[in-house]
């Protein structure tokens, strides 16, 4: 009897194009002896089969659940078919469909294949910095439109050689329709220049640049999102003088290393940090720095912590490659002068950068997207992001809800913004410090290419309430615009939404949110930033929060810690004593003037900032009067902690106020009393870690809840976070924290999108 043959259609989206997917449907297909085709389209992957009912399902089974490397499934359809008389397994060109969309693979780093031909000298791409295949390589920063074909991106202007092109169109080839596929012959080139003189190109241009870096020179060179400034990171010298450039003065940088051998003898790394390293998107890892590191102590002053990354281009690694007398730890930090965003066009970057470099190392291959790098620590088993861009965005968060198409506009610092639509949320990469022109026309420029990428035109917009912030105002004059409704969203309830959005949380009931961070309006005109948070979604009471003090000078104060610690002292009725550390920082005339405004109450708004209680702290320490990054005062009193030290300070709960006034007086008693600076960091974090576990006992009570959401930058302390959620997890109390989007304000556009979403479907 002759066997019965079924058909099915199979309809596929998620992240499956540009990932080797047809040619990985075409070899199971034979596998099972299935006849048929597969084709993309602007939503995703399309697949018809005929053949044994029972090789069907042994072929579904495997393409659920052996999807190639960088394919994400988000959907699958199955449905019965007619067998429509295929005799053999085809693959068919793309079809694109007006309206449809799909999402768009981030960039890849370099895969072990290809590494291995650009290291071997019989290899046709030996030493070719462009080396890529569709298991690597770049894809969101050269990709003009979807669905993603060659056309669509960066690569259209390179015609392929008769070689690639026999790879591109081979379906057993790993370079079947890689979409950036090149070679020396056809690809794009490098080149080094200095003083608009060309120096050399190819291999030639490299060497140059390897030898500029070795004397101790500031390069720029052109990566897959952007423009890195890059100097030799084990040369003081070299580094200092970056510095002076760039107008950096302390903010720490990242360093590249060749490969984990390298990077062992700098950093000591958990199991857990060297496979984050080692990740195909390959971020900045913050990591703990070894006594002997041959690293500059000027790559990150003041901390016992260091970024490190692993070369994930061909060019990185050609750069890095070990030789004698040659670094073994690179500075890469983003090609910009100081808060700026990151260059990315030839022109520009010659414009914008000369100033700041000796050299360029260019090539051709244009950018289309600029994207910084990502940043993350380890959390025990996952990924704690600190700023969320190259490998990681555009990756959709997936909702458990249909949404309209909107867009969520962030906050000010560290913004992000958030288009949703169907199932999806786009959390934009790290876009900067809204607080420029540069970054505002950036962070419009991505608005515009993410609307067109995902096929999304906002009908509801979100933003922060803070009626200063660019991302706000920007909101709201597209909102009149467009006339379409706006929302304007509290930031610590962003927070809270963001964290809850980050773990798929999906119920109604309310839940505990513990949102700590510098600065966010809150909704009687205070700053807020010490808050309890009891709600969802859609409503949350103001449960706790830090009991007010007068910040002097408003959101400038944050970048005089000395001038926030005399404000709590004198809130705490604590004379200014003069061997205080602030006192001794401050002249008495500044102390006259500030003891004026405080009293008179002259441009002193109200505060319940959990960061600015660390910077008074770190002030009142004598470790740091002014900052020149964002939470410097705070980093460096976590690099000084002694992990041994249990003791912690005492603080009072008032009704819904946390009065943290006791604190100072035993604190100021143990500086006079000499005691280690390492001690007194750790009882104060300690002291926070508790008031988290009074606060979150008395919430239990009242409310009979067990879960927290912990949000907000100030939980970018490591030390904090993870004494906190052990804490909290001893009590039976079960955590929610990120992994997903930044706790700090990267997040806050998904939260503003997901309490919009949230009341819309209502
Ligand atoms: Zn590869
Ligand atoms: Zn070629
Ligand atoms: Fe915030």
């Amino acid at each position: 009897m002759k066997p019965e043959i079924c058909s099915k259609e199979i309809k596929i989206s998620g992240i499956v194009q540009g990932v080797g997917f047809r040619p990985f449907v075409y070899s199971l297909a034979s596998k099972y002896n299935l006849t048929g085709w597969v084709l993309n389209n602007s939503s995703g992957v399309e697949i018809l089969v005929n053949g044994k009912d029972e090789e069907i399902s042994s072929f579904l089974y495997h393409l659920r659940n052996n999807p190639p490397l960088l394919a994400r499934i988000d959907a699958m359809e199955v449905n019965d078919s007619k067998d429509n008389g295929y005799t053999q397994f085809e693959i068919l060109t793309s079809e694109s469909e007006p309206g449809k969309f799909l999402p768009i693979s981030p960039d890849v780093a370099i895969c072990p294949d290809c590494l291995k031909e650009l290291f071997n000298p019989k290899n046709r791409r030996f030493h070719y910095p462009f080396i890529n295949c569709t298991n690597c390589g770049p894809r969101f920063s050269i990709i003009r439109d979807i669905p993603y074909d060659r056309p669509n991106t960066t690569m259209a202007e390179f015609e392929m050689c008769s070689l690639c092109h026999d790879e591109y169109i081979n379906p057993l080839d790993r370079r079947f329709h890689a979409q950036p596929i090149a070679c020396p012959t056809c690809g794009p080139q490098v080149w080094f220049e200095s003083n608009h003189k060309h120096f050399a190109d190819g291999e030639a241009a490299i060497k140059i640049a390897r030898k500029w870096i070795s004397q101790g020179k500031v390069l720029a060179i052109k990566g897959l999102g952007g423009f890195h400034l890059v100097c030799d990171a084990t040369n003081n010298d070299a580094v200092l003088e970056l510095r002076k450039r760039k107008k950096r003065s302390e903010k720490p940088f990242a360093v590249m290393m060749f490969d984990m051998r390298t990077a062992i003898k700098h950093v000591r790394l958990s199991k857990i940090e060297e496979s984050l390293v080692l990740s195909k998107e390959r971020p900045i890892v913050l990591t703990e720095r070894l006594n002997n590191s041959t690293i500059a102590s000027s790559v990150a002053p003041q901390l016992h912590t260091i970024g490190i990354m692993l070369p994930y281009t061909p060019l990185h690694y050609l750069l890095l490659e070990p030789a004698q007398n040659y670094p073994e730890a690179l500075v890469m930090t983003s090609g910009n002068l100081n808060e700026e965003p990151i260059a990315y066009e030839n022109n520009e970057a010659l414009d914008r950068l000369s100033p700041l470099v000796d050299g360029f190392l260019m090539h051709n291959r244009e950018i289309h997207t600029r994207i910084d790098d990502s940043v993350a620590i380890s959390m025990k088993e996952s990924i704690y992001p600190i700023r969320r861009a190259r490998g990681y965005a555009p990756n959709p968060i997936i909702l458990f809800c249909n949404t309209p198409e909107t867009l969520s506009t962030g906050a000010e610092l560290k913004n992000t913004f958030c288009l949703t639509r169907d199932k999806y949320a786009f959390v934009s990469q790290h876009i900067g410090d809204l607080e420029n022109l540069e970054t505002l026309n950036s962070f419009e420029q991505s608005i515009k290419q993410y609307e067109q990428l995902f096929r999304i035109n906002p009908q509801f917009i979100a933003c922060d309430l803070h009626p200063d912030y660019l991302s706000t105002q920007y909101a709201l004059k597209l909102a009149k615009k467009n006339s379409i409704p706006v929302y304007q969203i509290q930031h610590h309830h962003a927070h809270f939404a963001s964290c809850l959005a980050d773990n798929e949380w999906n119920k109604k009931e309310p839940v505990i949110g513990v949102c700590f961070d510098g600065t966010g309006l809150g909704t009687d005109g205070a700053i807020w930033g010490g808050e309890f948070l009891f709600g969802n979604y859609q409503k949350y009471e103001r449960k706790y929060h830090l009991k007010y003090f007068p910040l002097p000078g408003g959101d400038t104060a944050i970048h005089h810690p000395a001038r926030i610690a005399l404000a709590q002292l004198w809130a705490a009725k604590i004379n200014w004593d003069s061997d205080l550390a602030p006192v001794h920082a401050t002249s008495s005339i500044d102390r006259e003037v500030l003891m004026n405004q405080l009293e008179q109450k002259i441009n002193t708004p109200l505060t319940s900032s959990m960061g600015r209680l660390f910077d008074a702290v770190s002030a009142l320490m004598g470790i740091r009067q002014s900052v020149n990054y964002e939470a410097q005062a705070a980093i460096e009193l976590e690099s000084i902690i002694d992990p041994q030290e249990e003791q912690f300070y005492p603080f009072e709960i008032q009704g819904g106020e946390i009065d943290v006034s006791p604190l100072w007086t035993p604190l100021i008693d143990d500086l006079h009393s000499n005691a280690n600076l390492s001690k007194i960091s750790s009882r104060f974090h300690n002291s926070i870690v508790r008031m988290v576990l009074e606060v979150c006992d008395k919430l239990r009570n009242e409310t009979g809840c067990r879960i927290i959401a912990l949000s907000g930058g100030v939980w970018q302390n490591k030390y904090l976070l993870q004494h906190t959620i052990h804490i909290l997890t001893q009590s039976n109390f079960s955590v929610l924290c990120h992994s997903r989007v930044p706790t700090n304000d990267g997040g806050i556009s998904l939260g503003q999108a997901m309490i919009l979403v949230s009341t819309l479907n209502k």
